[in-house]
């Protein structure tokens, strides 16, 4: 069967794979929010219920993650594999998984980072979504033979640390100045209330967007890693790059925006 492909027109959803249920919130929220407010789909699939961290029981933590999705506008599903700590790249879990984006039939995938210096279960769930996403596309594959096969536009990887970003990935910037998304995003994360006793996870991921924001001259900016060389039909997507330094964005500040003098 031949794979459907996704136009870079249609309306096709952003589908989001998490391994504990804050890992999207943290690591790419702002760019659901950005997403969801221009109004395109998102869905959101956390592979565990964080029931090895802690704080929080899973009660609490599927909770969470339902009010944070509700935040940032997107849906939500628990799809569980090995559970929290627990995570293995199996086969079994590709499928799965690929059955997802079947159903979901996505344009875009983002998935947790596969570098090695964070939580284990974020890179394996890398693996397996880069898994998947090959899987979803190829028609002959039996126990997925109910739903058509279906190319996804592109897998981009998210950091959910800062230690958790890829070396020698060039990465893709997403502003996420626009009005209200910031603060849809600092909703989103801060309904993780349990996991936020122990270190201010919200003020650190606000000021990774910040430096990366300011650093590209504009307010707020997110990171995603390509897993491919991403296409574009003209060089119109390309008209913005990340290296207008800072001076740009201090002169856009509100008032009051910044403590001190702006940087220079
Ligand atoms: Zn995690």
């Amino acid at each position: 069967m031949k794979p459907a492909a996704t136009s870079p027109l249609s309306p096709a959803p952003l589908l989001v794979f998490g391994a504990h249920p804050d890992d999207a919130e943290f690591g790419c929220g702002g760019i659901v929010a950005r997403e969801t407010r221009a109004g395109r789909r998102a869905h959101l699939v956390v592979c565990s219920r964080g029931e090895s961290g802690s704080s929080g029981t899973p009660a609490t933590r599927v909770a969470e993650a339902r009010r944070a999705a509700a935040l940032l506008g997107a849906t939500l599903e628990f799809v569980l594999l090995d559970g929290d700590a627990r995570l293995e790249a199996k086969p079994a879990h590709a499928m799965k998984l690929a059955a997802v984006i079947r159903r979901v039939r996505p344009g875009v995938v983002l998935a947790p980072s596969l570098a090695g210096n964070q939580h284990p279960d974020h890179p394996r769930l890398g693996r397996i979504v880069r898994d998947a996403a090959r899987i979803a596309r190829y028609g002959g594959v039996s126990g997925l033979r109910a739903r058509p096969a279906h190319a996804i536009g592109s897998l981009l990887f998210y950091a959910v640390t800062p230690g958790a970003e890829p070396e020698g990935v060039l990465p893709v910037l997403v502003d996420i100045s626009a009005p209200g998304v910031v603060a849809a995003w600092t909703a989103g994360m801060q309904a993780h209330a349990s996991q936020l006793r122990t270190r201010d996870y919200v003020e650190l991921q606000l000021g990774r967007a910040r430096i990366l924001g300011l650093s590209a001259g504009v307010m707020h900016a997110q990171a995603l890693f390509p897993n491919d060389p991403a296409l574009f039909d003209s060089l119109l997507p390309l008209s913005r790059s990340g290296r207008r330094g800072c001076r740009r964005a201090a002169a856009r500040a509100p008032p009051g925006f910044f403590r001190s003098a702006p940087p220079r």
